[in-house]
C-alpha cells in the first residue's frame, strides 16, 4: 500500500492520497475566490473613474453656461446678472439704463477694497520683517555657544588624533622590541646549530686535509696543524652563518606575525 509522508497515511494502490486531493481542491477553490475578488475590485475602480469623468464634464458645462449668462465684469442692478463692462450705460441683457450714480458707488466700493487689501499686505510684510528680526536676534544670541562648541569639537578631534599617533608609536616600538628579542633568541640558536654543523663539517674535512697536506708538505705534523686550522675556520664560519640565519629568521618572523595581527 502506498504511503503519504505529508499526511502520514496509507492509501489504496493506483489512487492518490485522499488528503492531498482535498488540499489541492481547497487551494484551487481559494484561488478562484481570490480572482473573483480582484475582478470585482477592478470593475469598481473602473466605475469610479467613469463617475469622476462624468462629474468633471458636468462641472465644465455648468461653468460654460454661467460664463455665457455672465459675460461682464460688473453686476447689472436690474437683472442682477454680471453683464456690465466698466462704465457701461446700458445692460446688454435686460437693456436697463445704468446711472452715473451707480458707477460712482461701485468705484467707491472698489477703492475701499483696494485700500483694505493694501493695508492687509502691509501688515503681513511688517509681521514677516518682525519675525525675521526675531530669528536673527535668536541666532546672534546663540553665536558664543556655537563658537564654544566648535572649539571644543576641534580640540577633541586634535586630542584623538594625538592619541592615535601615540598608540601607533607605542605599537611600532613594541613590534621593534619583539623583533629584536626574537632575533636574539634565534641568533643564539643559529649560533649553536651553526657551530654544531660546522664542527661536524670540520670533522669530515679534517681527515682529507690532514692526508693531502701531509703528503704535499711531506710533514705529518704540519698537515695536522693545517687541518686543525681549516676545521676551526669551518666551525667558525658555520657558527657565523647559523647566527646570521637565526637573526634574519627571528626578526622576519616577528614582523610577519605582527602584520598578520
Ligand atoms: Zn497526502
Ligand atoms: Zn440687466
Amino acid at each position: 500500500m502506498p504511503h503519504c509522508y505529508t499526511h502520514d497515511i496509507d492509501y489504496p494502490a493506483r489512487h492518490e492520497c485522499p488528503e492531498c486531493r482535498a488540499d489541492e481542491a481547497a487551494e484551487s477553490r481559494r484561488r478562484v475566490i481570490e480572482q473573483q475578488e480582484e475582478e470585482r475590485e477592478d470593475r469598481w475602480r473602473e466605475e469610479e473613474r467613469q463617475r469622476d469623468r462624468h462629474e468633471e464634464i458636468v462641472r465644465l458645462r455648468e461653468r460654460e453656461i454661467y460664463k455665457r449668462q455672465n459675460p461682464g465684469d460688473y453686476k447689472c442692478p436690474e437683472c442682477l446678472y454680471i453683464t456690465l463692462k466698466r462704465s457701461a450705460s446700458r445692460c446688454p441683457a435686460c437693456h436697463a439704463a445704468i446711472t452715473q450714480d451707480y458707477w460712482s458707488r461701485m468705484f467707491e466700493v472698489e477703492r475701499l477694497q483696494a485700500e483694505e487689501k493694501a493695508r492687509q499686505e502691509k501688515l503681513a510684510a511688517e509681521e514677516k520683517a518682525r519675525q525675521n528680526a526675531l530669528a536673527a536676534e535668536e541666532w546672534a544670541k546663540g553665536e558664543p555657544e556655537r563658537q564654544r562648541r566648535a572649539k571644543a569639537a576641534a580640540e577633541e578631534a586634535e586630542r584623538k588624533q594625538m592619541e592615535a599617533a601615540e598608540a601607533a608609536r607605542v605599537a611600532a616600538s613594541e613590534m621593534r622590541q619583539a623583533a629584536i628579542g626574537k632575533g636574539i633568541a634565534y641568533l643564539v640558536l643559529g649560533l649553536v646549530i651553526g657551530a654544531i654543523v660546522g664542527f661536524i663539517a670540520g670533522l669530515i674535512i679534517f681527515l682529507p686535509v690532514y692526508i693531502v697536506a701531509g703528503i704535499w708538505m711531506n710533514d705529518s705534523q704540519a698537515g695536522s696543524a693545517l687541518a686543525e686550522i681549516v676545521a676551526r675556520v669551518v666551525i667558525g664560519v658555520g657558527a657565523v652563518i647559523g647566527a646570521y640565519m637565526g637573526w634574519s629568521l627571528g626578526t622576519v618572523d616577528t614582523v610577519l606575525n605582527t602584520k598578520r595581527r
